[in-house]
């Protein structure tokens, strides 16, 4: 089959690799209708996470069930299906309580968690191929109407839309509160879509990439270029100088100034600088244990220097970690059924397989228009 292949720092290859084929009773394999590329699939693209050479990348997949294993029995052959980007056992402690994320069993390195085409998260390939292996096809897979309805909206179930939604989850968005989030990449965009969709009074959200705050705007929220604009006199002035009641963090560790500089702690001071006393904030945006690239000499060990001393006076609680995808998904399909959500508003690009090498080239200089690329493999 025809797939995406890491083949080193900012080097992708669409290239021949074997089909995958059924290796437990509990597997299935999906033909892939979709699959996105992720601002997560741009730490090993730059080579800022160690990937081995030939990983096939993609963990936002959806498609088509080809096969099953002998021990799967509620997924059919020909069930149009969402694979979330977790990949979890269904029988673990974590499992059971809901925490897919953290799975006990699905990662052989031991590390909770694992996920496709993903450096430290498993050996499982990814998605942006022609074909899919599933382990734990019955507990993993999320049943979708058959037909090809919604296929750009579904495509965001797999990862971010419950990703942007885990953001406001974390930082306990109700009706009528205020919020704060930055980055308007895909993530930040499925955080405002989330906190309007929870009855948000007002959203705030910050980037500096003028086509993503336009997009922003779409959803409702009020876009602060902080290229421009100060982001802290701008939300004090709108909320009487109270702050908004939560923030969610969807930049992670390459956080940067207006000039490009990288400095890791900076949105996590502007939130605790932003965010009320006794609010609450959710750190969607990822931050690694090691990064030898990292601006400063703490953060290469993953030891980010932020205002926790501000954080702890004003009794701010923070809340972090990857979304567990299925406590969330069934609920957001089926807003998107009812086209109460619509989360393709933002795609940009709907390409080929083959196309793949050049989007990852666009996407990853936050080219203006490249908001979010799907990639159709049947294509
Ligand atoms: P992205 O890189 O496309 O978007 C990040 C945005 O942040 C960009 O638009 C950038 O301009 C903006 N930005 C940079 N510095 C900023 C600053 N100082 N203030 C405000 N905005 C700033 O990526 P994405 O796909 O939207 O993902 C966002 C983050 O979420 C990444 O770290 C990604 O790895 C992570 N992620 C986490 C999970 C999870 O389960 N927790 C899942 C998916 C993605
Ligand atoms: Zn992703
Ligand atoms: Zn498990």
């Amino acid at each position: 089959m025809k797939a995406i292949v890491f083949k080193g720092a900012f080097d992708v290859a669409y290239e021949d690799v074997p089909d995958p084929r059924i290796e437990q009773p509990l597997d299935a394999i999906v033909r892939i209708t979709t699959a996105n590329i992720c601002g997560s699939d741009l730490h090993p693209y730059e080579g800022r996470v160690g990937m081995d050479s030939g990983m096939v990348l993609g963990h936002e997949n959806m498609g088509i069930v080809e096969a099953v294993g002998a021990g799967v029995d509620r997924i059919k052959v020909g069930d149009r299906v969402s694979v979330p980007f977790n990949l979890a056992c269904g029988t673990c402690r974590n499992c059971n309580e809901g925490l897919t994320s953290a799975c006990l069993r699905a990662n052989p390195s031991g590390q909770p968690g694992a996920g496709y085409g993903y450096p430290a998260m498993g050996p499982y390939r990814g998605g942006q191929a022609e074909l899919l292996r599933v382990p734990w096809a019955d507990f993993n897979l999320l049943s979708l109407p058959e037909g090809t309805e919604h296929e750009s909206d579904f495509t965001m179930l797999s990862d971010i839309f419950p990703t942007g939604y885990h953001g406001t989850e974390l930082a306990q968005v109700s009706p009528g509160k205020t919020v704060a989030i930055f980055g308007a990449g895909p993530v930040g965009l499925m955080a405002a879509h989330s906190a309007m969709l929870r009855g948000a009074s007002q959203v705030f959200i910050i980037d500096k990439e003028p086509d993503r705050l336009a997009l922003a705007e779409k959803f409702g929220a009020t876009a602060i270029n902080f290229s421009t604009e100060d982001i802290e006199s701008t939300i004090m002035d709108a909320t009487q100088g109270f702050g908004v009641d939560s923030g969610v963090e969807a930049v992670g560790y390459q956080a940067h100034d207006a000039s490009g500089q990288e400095h890791p702690e900076m949105v996590l001071d502007n939130l605790i600088a932003v965010v009320r006393a006794t609010g609450h904030i959710g750190v969607v945006g990822v931050y690694e244990p090691e990064d030898p690239d990292a601006a400063t000499e703490g953060a290469k060990a993953g030891r980010i220097g932020f205002n926790f001393g501000q954080a702890f006076t004003k009794g701010i609680s923070i809340a972090t970690g990857q979304c567990p995808v299925k406590k969330y998904n069934r609920y957001l399909r089926d807003l998107i059924i009812h086209d109460r959500a619509n989360p393709s508003l933002i795609v940009s690009h709907e390409l080929s397989l083959a196309d793949a090498p050049d989007a990852y080239s666009h996407f990853d200089k936050r080219d203006d228009g490249w908001t979010k690329v799907i990639l159709h493999p049947a294509a």
